[in-house]
C-alpha cells in the first residue's frame, strides 16, 4: 500500500489528510491557522498536521509518494509558490510554500486551487461521478466556484470560477471584495453577518447573537445560523432565504452560460444546513434557466468538509520523487 498526503488550508483551518491507494482516509488531523506570524509559520503547522495525519496512518512523511496542497491566493504550481493569500498571516507576498514543505516533510509537494481541487474531488470520488460537467459552488465566509468541463478542470487564464463576485443585483450591495452587486454580498456567511450586525443596530431582534456567545464564537459560525433557523428566528430565516435567492440567480445564470451537468452545493453553510436548503437553491434557480426544460442536477456535496484536503491529496498522484 502506498500513501499521499493532502492538505486543505483555510483562513481557520488546516485540515490534512493521508489517503491511500483506494483514496481511503487511513490518518488525518485538523489545526487553527495561525493567525500571526508569516508564512513559514503556516508551513511549520502545515507539516506538524501532516505528521499527525501520517501518524494515523501508521507511516512517516518521508515515506509518501507527494503531497498535495489546496491553498487559497493565487497558485502558482510551477514556481511552487502562492501569492496575495489575503487570509493567512503575513501572505500579501509571494511565499515558496513547496520548498518549505519538501524541507519539513521530506516529499514532493504540488500546490493547487483550494476550491477547484474540492472541486476535483467531488467530480472524481463523490458527488460528480455520473457527470463529465460540474459547477462546485462552496457555499461558506465567502462563495466559490470550481468548473469540470469535458472531464477536466477549467481554470481559464488562472482566475476561473469566481462565481461569488457574478452580479446579481446592478449597483446593489457591497461585497466584501469591494465591488457591489456580487451573489457573495448576499450569499457569503462574511457579508450575512455585517448584514445581521447593522439590521441589529437598526432595532431588529435576533437570536444568532445570542446564539453565538452561547457557542463560545466571535462570529456567526454555520452551526450559528443553522441553530438560529432551528429556533426559528426571523432575521436569520430572512437573510438566508435573500442568500438562497442570490444564489439561484448567480448559479442559474452561470448554468445558463456553461450548460453543466450537474451543480453541486458544498462549502461550510452548504453541507451545514444540507439537502433541504440545496432543494430550496435548485427551486431559487429555475426562474432563471433559459433552457428551464431540461435543468442541471443540483447535488449536496458528498465527501463533506475532507473534500479539500482529499481533493489536493488527487494533485500528489503524478508525482515523482527524485
Ligand atoms: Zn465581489
Amino acid at each position: 500500500m502506498s500513501y499521499r498526503g493532502g492538505i486543505d488550508l483555510g483562513g481557520t483551518k488546516i485540515q490534512a489528510v493521508v489517503i491511500d491507494d483506494d483514496h481511503e482516509v487511513a490518518g488525518q488531523s485538523r489545526r487553527p491557522t495561525p493567525t500571526k506570524g508569516s508564512p513559514a509559520d503556516v508551513a511549520s503547522e502545515i507539516a506538524a498536521a501532516l505528521e499527525e495525519a501520517a501518524a494515523g496512518a501508521s507511516v512517516e512523511t518521508s515515506a509518501l509518494i507527494g503531497i498535495g496542497v489546496g491553498s487559497p491566493g493565487k497558485v502558482d504550481d510551477s514556481a511552487g509558490t502562492v501569492t496575495g493569500a489575503k487570509n493567512l498571516p503575513g501572505w500579501a507576498g509571494s511565499f515558496d510554500l513547496r520548498s518549505a514543505l519538501e524541507e519539513a516533510c521530506g516529499a514532493p509537494v504540488a500546490l493547487g486551487n483550494d476550491v477547484q481541487v474540492a472541486t476535483d474531488a467531488e467530480f472524481e470520488l463523490g458527488a460528480g461521478r455520473p457527470y463529465q460537467s460540474v459547477l462546485g459552488v462552496f457555499w461558506g465566509t465567502g462563495v466559490g466556484g470550481g468548473i469540470v468541463l469535458d472531464g477536466k478542470p477549467w481554470l481559464g487564464r488562472d482566475a476561473a470560477g469566481e462565481i461569488g463576485h457574478v452580479v446579481v443585483k446592478m449597483g446593489g450591495a457591497e461585497c466584501p471584495c469591494g465591488r457591489q452587486g456580487c451573489m457573495e454580498a448576499y450569499a457569503g456567511r462574511l457579508a450575512m453577518e455585517l448584514r445581521a450586525r447593522k439590521d441589529v443596530e437598526r432595532g431588529e431582534k435576533t437570536q444568532l447573537f445570542k446564539i453565538m456567545e452561547e457557542r463560545g464564537r466571535t462570529r456567526l459560525t454555520s452551526g450559528v445560523w443553522s441553530r438560529a433557523l432551528d429556533r426559528g428566528d426571523e432575521l436569520a430565516e430572512r437573510l438566508i432565504e435573500r442568500a438562497v435567492r442570490a444564489l439561484g440567480a448567480g448559479v442559474g445564470s452561470c448554468v445558463n452560460v456553461l450548460d453543466v451537468e450537474a451543480v453541486i452545493i458544498g462549502g461550510g453553510l452548504g453541507l451545514r444546513l444540507g439537502q433541504p436548503y440545496v432543494d430550496r437553491i435548485r427551486e431559487a434557480m429555475e426562474p432563471h434557466l433559459f433552457a428551464n426544460e431540461n435543468p442541471p442536477a443540483v447535488e449536496l456535496a458528498a465527501l463533506g468538509d475532507l473534500g479539500g484536503a482529499i481533493g489536493a491529496s488527487l494533485l500528489a498522484r503524478h508525482l515523482v520523487r527524485s
